[in-house]
Formats: C-alpha cells, structure tokens, sequence
C-alpha cells in the first residue's frame, strides 16, 4: 500500500486540473501579448481565468496578479507594502513567529534594511488574537502579514477580526492564504484583506503557479522587470497551461468544498482520535480552529526524521517541520513558537489528508504508526532514561 499523506506539501494534480492544461499546450499555445488570431485566443483564455479566480475569491478581476507561486506572491505583498510605508516614514511591520519562510526570510532582508519587525507570540494552540495585532500596532506600523492556516499544524487565525483591527487603523493588511485557498471559505473582501497570496498546487493543481490579490489602489513594486504583463507589475510571458489548470483545480476544490471537507474531516477525527491513544504524545495545534485536513503530533523520546524514514518504508508518505527538509539540526520554528521544547519538538509527525485519502488507508496508518513509534522508543537512550526516571515526562 501507497499512502500519500503530504498534501500540506504539494498535491497530485486533479484528473480536471490536468485536461484544462492540454489545450493551452497544443491548441491554444499563443503569446497573449501578440495581436494575430492565435495570441488573442490565449489573452481571452487568460481574461476568462482572471475572471473565475476573482468570482471566487470575491473581488475584481484587476485585483488579481499572476505570480509563479506562493512565495513569489509574499515576497512582492510584503516588499511592496514596505516601499509603500518607507516613503511615508513608517518603517514597523508586524507578523508571527510561525510564519512560512517565504514571510520570514522576507522579513529579515527588510530588517537588514532597517525595518524594524514584530513577530507575535503564537499562544499554545497555535493562534494568535486580534488584541495581540492591536496592542502592536505603532504609528508608524506600515504592514500587518499574518498566515490564514498554518502548513505545519494546520491551525486557522482570525483573519476577519485581526483585518478589521488593521482596517481600523489605517495599516495594510496581508495574509498568507496558501493553505487556506480551496480547502476552506475565503473571500477577501468579508475577510477584510488588502494582499493575500495563494498557490495552485496546495489545492491540486500545477507546481510554481500562484497569485496575488492585491486590493485596487495599492502600488505593487515589481520583483521583475521586463514586459508590461499583469497591468506592468510582474514581467514575463504568462504561463497560460498552468493559469488555466490553476483556475480549474481552485474552482473544482470550491465548488466540492463542502462534501469534501465533510469526508476528510472526519479521516482527520478519526486519525487524531487513534493517534492519541499513544502514551506520552501530543497534538500540535488547536483541535477545532483546524484545517480539515491536518493532524500533527509530537511524540516524546522519538526523532521525526527517523518515523519519517520507518514509515516511509511501510508505504505512509508523512513528513515532520523539522531537520531532514532544511537540512539542520533545528526543529521546526512552528513548534518552537508554539512553546514546545526542542526534544518534544524534534519528535514531530504531520499527516496531512485530502479526499483522495481513505478510511482503509487511516486505519492502516493507526495499525502501523503506534508499532513504528513503539520501535523507535525501544532503541532510543532518550525514552530508556525517561521511562527509569533519569528524565521528566514532559507529555
Ligand atoms: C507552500 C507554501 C508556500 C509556498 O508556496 P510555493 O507555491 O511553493 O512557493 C507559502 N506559504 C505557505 C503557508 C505554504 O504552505
């Protein structure tokens, strides 16, 4: 058996996301900046998907700039939003300790250019409030950028509340929807936004395609220069199969959100329910303020990377916040700033769903994690000095 429970990772692509690629390939290949028959065909397909997207998302199809990702579409959200406030003489932004690195690495480089940042606190259950926004917020705050759900614990802020904060006090608002989009209602003008970035294969469609919603009136600074596509402010020939598929993917996951979420909420349910049975461990993440799909646990006395690698092997594709994917010894700054300590931390397991995943495959995973975990524990100096005493439980 094969299980793939990465999807906070990357998805596989939807059998539809796929079809509305092929004829932008073989058919409809034109540049859409040329004006012969074959070019305009590609710009209205573009129009089209421009369009869908904005329905969807709940604003004008200008408001939405293609980008070649997630990351792509912080980095330009949060430079700009900076070179807006640097001209004004505000330089503060304020954001999360568990942030996605897209949103901290591009903090630090403002911080080098004299910015000064704020990084919450996350409160144990993996959210932070709008009080925490308000009580940060200086006169010369220029950004607020808080993530929608976070992709290691899969917890969901309270992006309405903490934008009307923002709104009310005057400071741009940006929010890092990419595990947020097409996995649970979002629409930018209820949820009170000014940026927010998306990406199409956390919701099924192609890698390295994304987009940035950026509410009319704000000036975008541009990360590449070149053509005048997407209104001058991000250069380049529009990747039109991967739009297309993009836009198809995001419009399939909304219009089956509600059945979908229905189905692998319960997985979820049944998973964490199981996996908690395992002395001395613990969920990670708040259990109700959740994404349908996510289960996170820390497991004391273990390493993830090697459940990663054990599991692995028993078909279970999972993955953990920590070394093995950054290629360091520290654990996952998530858990860290959810106030786990380092040796709890290092033991982390993410298992993350979607409706292609089963109720055979969560109970294949809940006969086989315990005995993996069990292992584990059996060859670990860490767990023989805890269960003797010589160290303090601490889950
Ligand atoms: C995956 C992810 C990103 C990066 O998106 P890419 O399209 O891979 O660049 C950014 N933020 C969050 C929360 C993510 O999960």
């Amino acid at each position: 058996m094969q299980i793939y429970a990465d999807n906070a990772g990357t998805t596989k692509m939807s059998r539809t996301a796929i079809d509305a690629m092929l004829p932008y390939m073989e058919t409809y290949y034109g540049n859409p900046s040329s004006l012969h028959t074959v070019g305009q065909e590609a710009a209205e397909a573009l129009a089209q998907a421009r369009a869908e997207m904005a329905a969807i998302l709940g604003c004008e199809p200008r408001e939405i700039i293609f980008t070649s990702g997630g990351s792509e579409a912080d980095n330009q959200a949060i430079f700009s939003a900076a070179a807006i406030g640097e001209k004004k003489g505000k330089k503060h932004i304020i954001s999360t300790a568990f942030e996605h690195h897209a949103v901290l690495h591009t903090l630090k480089r403002l911080e080098k250019q004299g910015f000064d940042i704020t990084l919450l606190d996350v409160h144990e259950n993996g959210l932070v409030t709008p009080e925490q926004v308000r009580d940060a917020i200086r006169e010369d705050t220029c950004l607020v950028t808080i993530m929608y759900v976070n992709n290691e614990i899969g917890t969901i802020q309270p992006i309405r509340e903490i934008g009307a904060v923002c709104r009310e006090k005057g400071v741009l608002f940006h929010t890092d929807a990419v595990q947020a989009v097409g996995h649970i209602p979002v629409n930018v003008k209820d949820d009170n936004v000014d940026m927010l970035s998306l990406s199409g294969h956390k919701f099924r469609g192609p890698k390295g395609i994304g987009a940035l919603y950026v509410r009319k009136g704000i000036i975008l600074t541009n990360l590449i220069e070149g053509g005048a596509q997407e209104r001058g402010k991000r250069a380049g020939t529009e990747n039109i199969p991967a739009i297309m598929s993009m836009v198809a993917a995001l419009k399939e996951a909304v219009d089956h959100m509600d059945e979908n979420t229905k189905k692998v909420q319960a997985l979820r349910d049944k998973l964490i329910a199981g996996l908690a049975e395992i002395p001395h461990c613990a969920l990670n993440g708040d259990a109700t303020h959740r994404h349908p799909g996510n289960v996170n646990f820390c497991f004391e006395g273990i390493e993830g990377e090697s459940l990663l690698l054990l599991l692995d092997a028993k078909g279970i594709c999972a993955s953990s916040g920590s070394a093995c994917t950054s290629g360091s010894l520290d654990p996952s700054h998530v858990l860290l700033a959810i106030g786990r300590v380092h040796d709890v931390a290092h033991g982390s397991l993410r298992l993350s769903l979607n409706e292609e995943n089963t109720e055979a495959e969560v109970d294949y995973m809940l006969e086989e994690i315990p005995k993996v975990v069990e292992y584990l524990r059996n060859m670990s100096p860490v767990w023989k000095d805890l269960i003797n005493g010589k160290r303090q439980f601490i889950l």
